[in-house]
């Protein structure tokens, strides 16, 4: 991660879970309560296939297709991210690393600064599940309002119960076919992880099947423990 400069005594958490595991929702909910910087690699990506960047441009098709975008594309935007000032509090890496890679090159930038990853928290999901949930989801374009064609419906069809906004995106890539090519990535990839932050001994993993207040529960203590140890 050429170029960044981490503060050294922020706190670096990151979440472990496939699509559909709730990484976004949990995230943000512990970004409210202890104060931290949720970043998500997909959305920094998606920011910059909107805003049209060269990398956005390169990222496009493959995000699209359900793969995953080069490890110098990601690393490049998130060590921008990661070196903006309000990261100064610590942050929440949602989707990041996905491969050993980029945990490689997160841990050398972290350690230059005499820091380390404090918990990398594992979301433990039973996959079918997990392509039911993502294949149905859709988000309220005006306010981000979420919903889901199963579990979630609009009161009226097409306008969001929030703000009444009729603007209701689809990800692209939020289809049953690119969801499993999505979920079997993530499988592929999470063995490798689970090893290597084992081996650091800061792997934590939580049943992520249950009510969303559970696991938050369950992942507000992970934090307030790996805070207390900073
Ligand atoms: P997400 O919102 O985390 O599901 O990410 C959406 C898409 O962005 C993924 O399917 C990948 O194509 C890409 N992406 C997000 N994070 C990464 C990452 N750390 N490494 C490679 N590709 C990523």
């Amino acid at each position: 991660m050429d170029g960044a400069t981490y503060p050294t005594t922020a706190p670096v958490l990151i979440l472990l879970g496939p699509p559909g595991a709730g990484k976004g929702t949990q995230a943000r909910m512990l970004e409210d309560k202890f104060g931290l910087v949720q970043l998500s690699t997909g959305d920094l990506l998606r920011a910059a296939v909107a805003a049209g960047t060269e990398a956005g441009q390169e990222a496009k098709a493959v995000m699209e297709a359900g793969g995953l975008v080069s490890d110098e594309i990601v690393i490049a935007i998130l060590s921008d991210r990661m070196a903006e000032p309000d990261c100064a509090q610590g942050v929440i890496l949602d989707g990041f690393p996905r491969t050993t890679h980029q945990a490689e090159a997160l841990d050398a930038k972290l350690a230059e600064a005499g820091q380390r990853v404090s918990a990398a928290i594992s979301l433990e999901v039973d996959p079918v599940r997990m392509v039911q949930r993502v294949a149905g989801r859709f988000t309220c374009g005006d306010c981000g309002e979420g919903y889901h064609d199963d579990f979630k419906w609009t009161k009226v069809p097409g306008v969001c119960d929030a703000c009444g906004g009729k603007n209701m995106p689809r990800r692209a890539d939020d289809n049953a076919q690119t969801a499993m090519s999505r979920l079997d990535a993530y499988q592929v990839q999470r063995a490798p992880l689970v090893v290597y932050y084992s081996s650091k001994n800061v792997l934590r993993p939580v049943d992520a099947m249950g009510s969303i207040g559970g696991i938050a529960a369950s992942l507000a203590d992970i934090v307030a423990q790996s805070l207390a140890k900073e």
